[in-house]
């Protein structure tokens, strides 16, 4: 895609630069591909290039995993086998593929689109947007004049391809922590077609060993998250999804109808209750892909490689 109207390219990741026509270029998968008369009323006139930032991709700490807004979709990929990963009590790790799979990617936006880029555009499908809601992601917003925010993936993401940032804004971090990376986790997907888009996608988590944390994502507008003290019965839950998630929130295109990301929702919801219900280890060993047609992988994947451009 020509960007025609670009007069220039500006290395910077300082707001106080950006001026109205200014677009944050990170991996410019969407840039790219939207053209620039796709992101206001106004054409797109300059790129604020987050390429020369310089953020390290992935920090580990005690307190938990802080993912910059550079972070590539290939770099977060490798993360749980990363020798600053590696040993860590934290078993909601094993989210980390399933979701970067979810984007069956091509080798172009597997390697070059970002974490940040992902929360920003705001699509339904978002799998990042998916994982940092699922593990109560907080994420650091820089502001022009230095100021800075936090604000939850949860609430980052408005609706389908809107976002909380004021024009100028930039998406500097995403902190996951350490309390939810702890958590039992369950993780189900579901796609009309074979390595098609995600049209449900759903993450359990039991927090402190009893409070289930249910996050809706991809089936919504919007992530949608659901807590519990304990876990409920099926007949709870389905009351608190009915409660949570108005008919006009259910997303509608062309990888699913509302009516059926609404029925999907409430079976998948149900699966995980179930599994999370279950003593640990009773189930399948680690996450489960339900309800596509994903083949198993045999070898640790590349997932650029491994899976064909489909998404
Ligand atoms: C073939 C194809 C398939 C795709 N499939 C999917 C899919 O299944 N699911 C999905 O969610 N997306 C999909 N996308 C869209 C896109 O690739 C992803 O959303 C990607 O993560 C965007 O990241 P990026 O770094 O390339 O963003 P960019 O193109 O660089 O930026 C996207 C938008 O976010 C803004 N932005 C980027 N970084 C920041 C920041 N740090 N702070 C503030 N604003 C920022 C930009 O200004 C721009 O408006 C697909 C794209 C293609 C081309």
């Amino acid at each position: 895609m020509d960007m025609n109207t670009i007069e220039a390219v500006v290395p910077t990741t300082d707001p106080a630069q950006w001026r109205d026509g200014d677009a944050w270029l990170a991996g410019g998968t969407v840039l790219f591909s939207y053209g620039s008369y796709a992101f206001g009323p106004q054409p797109v006139k300059r790129l604020l290039d987050l390429g020369a930032a310089g953020w390290t991709a992935v920090t580990v700490t005690d307190d938990g995993i802080d993912l910059a807004a550079t972070c590539t979709i290939a770099e977060l990929y490798r993360l749980p086998e990363s020798p600053d990963a590696a040993g860590l009590p934290w078993p909601a790790l094993d989210l980390v593929r399933p979701c970067c799979d979810s984007f069956v990617a091509s080798f172009k936006v597997w390697n070059m689109s970002t974490v940040g880029g992902n929360l920003c555009t705001a699509l339904p499908a978002g799998p990042v947007i998916s994982l940092c809601a699922g593990l109560d992601g907080v994420a650091t917003i820089l502001g022009p004049g230095g100021t800075s925010r936090s604000v939850s993936v949860t609430d980052f993401v408005t609706g389908d391809a809107t976002n909380c940032l004021a024009p100028g804004e930039l998406l500097r971090s995403v902190h996951l922590p350490a309390s939810a990376l702890s958590s039992r986790t369950a993780f189900r997907r579901l796609s009309l077609s074979n390595l098609g888009r995600s049209g449900v996608l759903l993450i359990g988590r039991l927090d402190g060993g009893t409070a289930l944390v249910l996050t809706v994502t991809a089936a919504t507008k919007r992530p949608v998250q659901l807590r519990f003290d304990t876990i409920p019965d099926a007949d709870h839950l389905a009351a608190a999804l009915e409660d949570a998630i108005p008919a006009a929130l259910y997303h509608d295109d062309i990888h699913g109808l509302p009516a059926w990301r609404r029925d999907m929702t409430y079976r998948l919801a149900e699966e995980i209750r179930t599994e999370l219900a279950a003593p640990e280890g009773t189930g399948a060993a680690g996450p489960t892909v339900s309800g596509d047609f994903w083949p198993p992988r045999s070898t640790p994947a590349s997932g650029s490689t491994a899976l064909p451009k489909g998404a």
